[in-house]
């Protein structure tokens, strides 16, 4: 059975379903198996549907539930709620393919993983016999929140609690959080950016002020430090890559690379994971847009804070913290808690932290990095649509440009398929700006707008938006973070007495 060990602490050793329920280490660290030892070839999957592939994939890795109790979490999870049977269509683009992730209930990436997530915690829950409240927090720099607030409403014994920069989401994100439905959920703005929030969920774990109001609650988390957000993703590398085979642009065995437009290093590390489990994957391309600390990380081994945020279109990019590539560390460095704790000791008290040169090999032939400004992004969002007929999201096109940079300078002519994270209408203004020149003032106008142009429909959990009453609109400072959590948790407790 995998064990599951925190990258702080390596004798902290749990199954798959306890790292489902915790989320997140006592110590600050993330649950990461201990080994892979399954191996999955691409023939195991390759007649298979989308749900069949994920019975395989997540049950090899979550390997302490029962066939019968994940295969009831892949059904319950990828049904009609997405818009199409495949539930992860591909697309061929100049250069290679998109594989198009957002045909889920709240048109972004996150929902192949939280559509299933509130149900693999719920089998958790019953395998113990538990009926305490769960209390998920959640950090958003703008897709999580709503996907998480979609997949957790009024789930039994769950309360979830999102935070999300007051500045930095689009218009239509932070209306798709505002309006959310459900009795166990909230929705709390920060005044400060992804990194503040989600640090308030990282401490909260550790802060006795929080543990102290914990009666009756456990904490849990949302947010891709959850191993069971993580798993489910690698489902979607090999099931692409299968239908690269089945339609014949691929000898099965053969390598692809994926471009994966990344923030939190979370969905990159998905395609690290499949290629530890056996799909024959040659690189992983990390696209990043002006918060560009992956591209310098991996570059140079150097990750430094010392550098200034920026706000930009792909606002779910905006991250200068990238949790999960302390997975990536503690693995590469044969699980070595102390190495790890002391490079996020440095991070935390210099900003900065420097891996050896071993390491940056070991990074470097699994990885490369590359980032696209803001221009850039608009003119390939424009460029796809004009000579392709392709309408993208700005996430999408730092992957398409990170791309085409690549395999202009490498010349690789290894088989390409870019993660495209969301439906171009979560960020219509700046879509239909990039396309046409023109700035609208306003989005559902934009929604409108963009729709009649493309022929392309806008997805219906968006154009009904306009219609929905806005049911949140508290606001806290960043340093009110764990205030904020302490009397939540206190209420969660009361609520069950
Ligand atoms: C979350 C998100 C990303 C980045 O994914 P990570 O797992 O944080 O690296 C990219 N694009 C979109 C649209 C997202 O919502």
């Amino acid at each position: 059975m995998t064990r599951y060990i925190s990258t702080r602490n390596a004798s902290d050793a749990i199954s798959s379903h306890e790292a489902v329920i915790r989320g997140l280490a006592s110590d600050g660290g993330l649950y990461t198996p201990e080994s892979i030892d399954v191996r999955i070839s691409p023939e195991e999957i390759l007649n298979d549907d989308y749900r069949e592939c994920a019975i395989k994939i997540i049950g090899a890795l979550l390997d302490d539930y029962s066939e019968e109790e994940i295969r009831e979490c892949v059904y319950g999870a990828y049904d009609d709620k997405f818009d199409t049977d495949e539930i992860v269509p591909l697309k061929q683009i100049k250069g290679g393919w998109l594989m198009e992730l957002w045909h889920g209930p709240t048109s972004a990436f996150k929902d192949i993983a939280l559509t299933i997530l509130p149900r693999l915690l719920t089998a958790a829950y019953r395998k113990e016999n538990r009926n305490d409240i769960v209390s998920i927090l959640t950090a958003t720099s703008g897709d999580t929140g709503k996907a998480a607030l979609s997949g957790f409403a009024d789930v039994p014994h769950t309360a979830i609690t999102v935070f999300y920069p007051e500045i930095g989401v689009s218009a239509i994100q932070k209306r798709q959080m505002a309006t959310s439905k459900g009795e166990n959920v909230e929705v709390i703005a920060v005044k400060g950016n992804f990194d503040d929030c989600q640090r308030m969920v990282k401490e909260a774990v550790t802060s006795k002020e929080v543990l102290d109001a914990c009666k009756g609650v456990t904490i849990s988390s949302a947010n891709s430090i959850n191993i069971g957000r993580l798993v489910p993703q690698i489902v979607y590398y090999y099931w692409s890559y299968a239908k690269l085979v089945k339609a014949g642009a691929l000898k099965c065995g053969d390598p692809v690379n994926f471009v994966v437009p990344t923030g939190n290093f979370g969905d990159i590390l998905a395609g690290y994971l499949a290629r530890q489990l056996g799909l024959p994957v040659k690189k992983l391309i990390c696209a990043s847009n002006s918060n560009n600390v992956l591209t310098d990380f991996i570059n140079t081994g150097v990750y430094s804070l010392d550098r200034s945020f920026h706000t930009t279109m792909s606002p779910s990019m905006d991250i200068l913290i990238s949790s999960n590539l302390e997975r990536l560390l503690f693995m590469l460095s044969g699980n070595n808690d102390i190495k790890v704790s002391a490079m996020m000791d440095s991070l935390k008290a210099k900003g900065s932290y420097r891996i050896d040169d071993v390491m940056l090999k070991k990074i470097q032939e699994s990885f490369c990095g590359y980032w696209t400004d803001e221009d850039a992004c608009a003119l390939t969002i424009h460029d796809l649509f004009v000579e392709q007929n392709t309408l993208i999201d700005p996430h999408t096109a730092v992957g398409v440009s990170a791309m085409n940079r690549y395999q202009r300078e490498t010349m690789d002519s290894v088989p390409v398929i870019v993660l495209s994270t969301a439906s171009p209408y979560k960020f219509c203004r700046d879509v239909y700006a990039s396309i046409t020149g023109e700035k609208l003032s306003d989005d559902f106008d934009a929604m409108d707008q963009l729709e009649k142009l493309s022929g392309v429909k806008v997805p219906s959990n968006l154009s009904e938006l306009r219609n929905l009453e806005i049911r949140f609109t508290r606001s806290i400072e960043k340093e009110d973070g764990l205030k904020a959590i302490a009397e939540r948790m206190r209420n969660l407790g009361n609520d069950q007495d």
